[in-house]
């Protein structure tokens, strides 16, 4: 069985369609990337924690709180800190009483820096202009960000000069960079390794001697066997299996399940769903399921994704529609109200993020970030291996 829900849901979202989040596979996989790092790791919990909820994620991780609800297991080890991409994202995380180090790795606007203050949020700040007036504000620790190539955010490495006195006048607590391609392409990331290290050497008279350095994303971690370089690394969909879970040994977090909610036989050159992309040959049976692109199920998976039902995988049948997918289910004997997983494990099978993704030419960042759209989330400390078919409400 599985344990309590982390946070009471509403006995009415299992009649549709949810997420099981598995916060043990959560933990597992943050400290399978903290001993592969070597170094303690700032968690990327924007986007809702890549759609499986940031409060949560958070909790989970023993990120402190003002009250410890939801505790982890003792001797989890907390992370360093958790990295944001707004403040409003930050805010979120506050009221809901958080008390960890909260990195927003985004530029923000000057006019958006009082209130990063008044967030104790660290901003990531590249400009002379905004560490002087973060100095101006007495705004607390910021992070310097380094522009090695990805050409989004961040100072260029080659003029770094140009922030030598800002910093000098207010040093920051931690320095770092972006890779563009490090789980593609080790040239590159060895290319970006080399600007960054130009640049820390280039301003090491005014870097303090304690500065926390942080490079690596989760494919910097994997492209390394000998820990990340620095103090700090950044895990973002490597903490939640969306990729690597095979390189890295990571458990699945996320479980997308859909109750059958209709069941009906179609014949020898009949269509299913808009388009009418595909048609049976034979008398095929089909089962619809209660979600579509709106929970996240993507419509790219029309004709080609696969779900698990009673542990066997049936394929999907034309198009994804926004509340609904079909499924032919001719070979799996199945019933009104049985439980379709179509992301995730169910019984021994298991449709990884990544493998859901590949089927339908997605990104898995993409697909994971999407399923925050509409289904409740359901946390769990430990999720049963398989699923019974009618799930019964807590
Ligand atoms: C999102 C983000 C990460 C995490 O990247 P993953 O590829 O998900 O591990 C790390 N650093 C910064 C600055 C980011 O914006």
């Amino acid at each position: 069985m599985a344990s309590p829900a982390i946070y009471p849901t509403p006995p009415h979202a299992f009649d549709r369609a949810w997420l099981d989040v598995d916060l043990d596979a959560l933990r597992w996989n943050a400290a399978a990337l903290r001993t592969r790092a070597g170094v303690p790791l700032l968690l990327l919990v924007k986007a809702n924690s890549y759609g499986l909820g940031a409060e949560a994620v958070c909790r989970a991780l023993g990120v402190p709180f003002a009250d410890d609800r939801y505790a982890p297991p003792v001797g989890t080890e907390a992370p360093w800190g958790v990295g944001v991409a707004s403040l409003d994202e930050a805010e979120s995380l506050r009221r809901a009483g958080c008390q960890g180090r909260i990195v927003c790795c985004t530029p923000l606007l000057a006019t958006e820096l009082p209130r990063a203050k008044h967030l104790a949020v660290r901003p990531a700040l590249h400009r002379a202009e905004d560490i002087d007036a973060w100095r101006a504000l007495a705004g607390g620790p910021y992070h310097l960000a380094i522009d090695t190539g990805m050409a989004r955010a961040g100072m260029r490495w080659d003029t770094v000069e140009a922030v030598r006195e800002a910093v000098r006048a207010v040093p920051p607590e931690g320095v770092f960079t972006h890779f563009h391609s490090a789980d593609e392409s080790l040239p590159s990331r060895i290319e970006q390794d080399e600007r960054f290290e130009e640049a820390l050497a280039r301003l090491a008279d005014v870097l303090p001697p304690d500065i926390l350095r942080h490079r690596d994303n989760s494919g910097g971690i994997e492209s390394r066997t000998g820990g990340s370089p620095g103090e700090l690394a950044r895990a973002g969909i490597a903490l939640y299996a969306g990729l690597f879970a095979e390189a890295l040994q990571l458990k699945q977090t996320v479980h997308l399940r859909a109750r059958v909610v209709d069941l009906r036989e179609v014949h020898d050159g009949e269509s299913v769903s808009y388009g009418a992309t595909w048609t049976a040959r034979g008398t095929r049976r089909i089962a619809t399921l209660t979600a579509g692109y709106a929970d996240g199920y993507r419509r790219h998976l029309s004709n080609a994704g696969q779900v698990l039902l009673h542990g066997r995988r049936c394929p999907v049948v034309g198009r994804v529609t926004m509340d609904m997918t079909m499924i032919d289910v001719t070979d799996v004997p199945c019933a009104l109200g049985d439980v379709a997983t179509m992301i995730g494990r169910d019984g021994s099978d298991c449709l990884t993020t990544e493998a859901v993704a590949t089927l339908g030419g997605l990104s898995p960042y993409e697909l994971l970030v999407g399923l925050a759209l509409r289904v409740p989330a359901v946390y769990h400390d430990q999720l049963p291996a398989s699923y019974p078919s009618v799930h019964s409400v807590p």
